[in-house]
């Protein structure tokens, strides 16, 4: 017997036709003897839908009772689990993240799981009750009601099976599990049997979209067991985010260098140049950038050969507007020559643990991308990770001839 949170995103919860295939597939797990904690999404769309209702009355919603509202979504799919599963003659009961008590900050529309009150759940598991939690929602120490972030039912799962000592959180969602890169881009793209969290983290953050970060953070921390798997399959094996195995490596010789690679349109350059190299200027540069709230991605400074250098970081698009009017401001002040922004970029990334015990993997990348004529304008790096910034336009083109130089097609 194994104790297993199932997390169900927004397609898996869509229809009442899709929450009775959930219920079965639940029914399936407790004939086995397991127990079973169930934590829903809103159906897909009912989110996006609230918050747009909220906008229609104040544009920038109040972010106290944007979570009271959009909250809601997630109410109405854990009362419809819960009916589903009885339906099929389970036990079943559906609890708010405020009953629950899942104790958060208090940081309305992003606010972070302090604590758990996992007692009464345990009781409801062992009186042989499926438990159905709502994702996304918790309850600050005040007793207002947050919400985590989009994608932030992930992180209920996650911290839900941390509390409880879980043997698994399956994430099921509409894709079978985390691919070498998105199969529209590259149709020979593969699903991984396994990865590390910290590839997966290096991949979301890098714009690979199958689970929130926070939820990977989570798990690392927590040692929690994560599985992300279809919906819409019986009985598909999913791809588990697990620890590095070196006992596992080195019975596995053939394991790739490269695990993923993960692409993002959302970032606009934005250049200062010919400013006075010397001391405080990224600080004058990013300082106010920073002040506004702007999140900076990558930088890069160049050595000044002639007393002046170039500053170059990434923001995301909708920000580049934001940032050029601060940086114009301060353009007197900090001597800089020009400033420029380009929101026409893409940032296109490798992820691999193998990267820590192979050498060449940076001159291969640049050059299978130079084989094709594709100017790379920045780099950057971690243990784990290259990314550069390309022209969107060969955004598509630079992941397909890296998937194959990489030889991810292959298992
Ligand atoms: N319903 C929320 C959202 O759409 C939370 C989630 O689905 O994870 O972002
Ligand atoms: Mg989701």
């Amino acid at each position: 017997m194994a104790l297993i949170v199932q997390k169900y995103g927004g397609t898996s919860v869509g229809s009442p036709d899709r929450i009775k295939n959930l219920a079965r597939r639940v029914a399936r797990f407790k004939a086995l003897g397991h127990q079973i904690v169930v934590v829903v999404s809103a159906m897909s769309g009912e989110t996006n839908r609230l918050i747009s209702l909220a906008k229609e009355i104040m544009p920038e919603p109040d972010p106290r009772e944007l979570d009271v509202m959009v909250a809601t979504g997630e109410q109405v799919t854990i009362g419809l689990t819960a009916m589903a599963l009885m339906e099929l003659g389970l036990k079943a009961k559906s609890y708010t993240g405020s009953q629950v008590r899942i104790v958060t900050d208090n940081a309305h529309t992003k606010a972070r799981i302090l604590s758990i009150d996992e007692e009464r759940i345990r009781a409801d598991l062992d009186a042989g009750y499926v438990v159905v939690v709502a994702g996304f929602q918790g309850v600050d120490e005040s007793g207002n009601i947050t919400t985590l972030g989009r994608g932030g039912s992930d992180t209920t799962g996650v911290a839900l099976a941390a509390a409880l000592k879980a043997d698994e959180c399956q994430i099921y969602t509409d894709v079978d599990g985390v691919y070498t890169t998105d199969p529209r881009v590259v149709p020979e793209a593969r699903r991984l049997k396994s990865i590390t969290f910290e590839e997966m983290l290096e991949l979301a953050s890098q714009g690979s979209k199958v689970l929130q970060i926070r939820s990977v953070e989570f798990a690392g921390k927590y040692k929690v067991k994560l599985r992300v798997l279809s919906s819409f399959e019986e009985d598909g094996e999913g791809t588990l985010i697990t620890f590095e195995d070196p006992e596992n490596k080195d019975s596995n010789m053939e394991q790739p260098i490269i695990s993923g690679i993960a692409f993002n349109r959302d970032e606009a350059k934005i250049m200062v140049l010919g400013v006075p190299d010397k001391p405080g200027i990224a600080y004058q540069i990013l300082g106010p950038i920073a002040d506004a709230k702007i999140d900076v991605d990558m930088i890069i400074q160049n050595m000044g050969a002639d007393g002046t250098t170039d500053f170059t970081f990434t923001v995301h698009k909708n920000d580049m507007a934001k940032a050029l009017g601060i940086l114009n401001q301060v353009q007197a002040h900090i001597g800089a020559r020009e400033i420029r922004g380009d929101d026409k970029i893409a940032k296109v990334s490798i992820v691999g643990v193998g990267m820590r015990s192979h050498v060449g993997i940076a001159s291969q990348m640049f050059r299978t991308l130079a084989e094709e004529g594709i100017n790379i304008q920045m780099i950057s790096t971690s243990e784990i990770k290259i990314a550069v910034v390309i022209d969107e336009k060969y955004m598509e083109l630079a992941v397909r001839v890296l998937h194959k130089a990489f030889e991810l097609e292959e298992a």
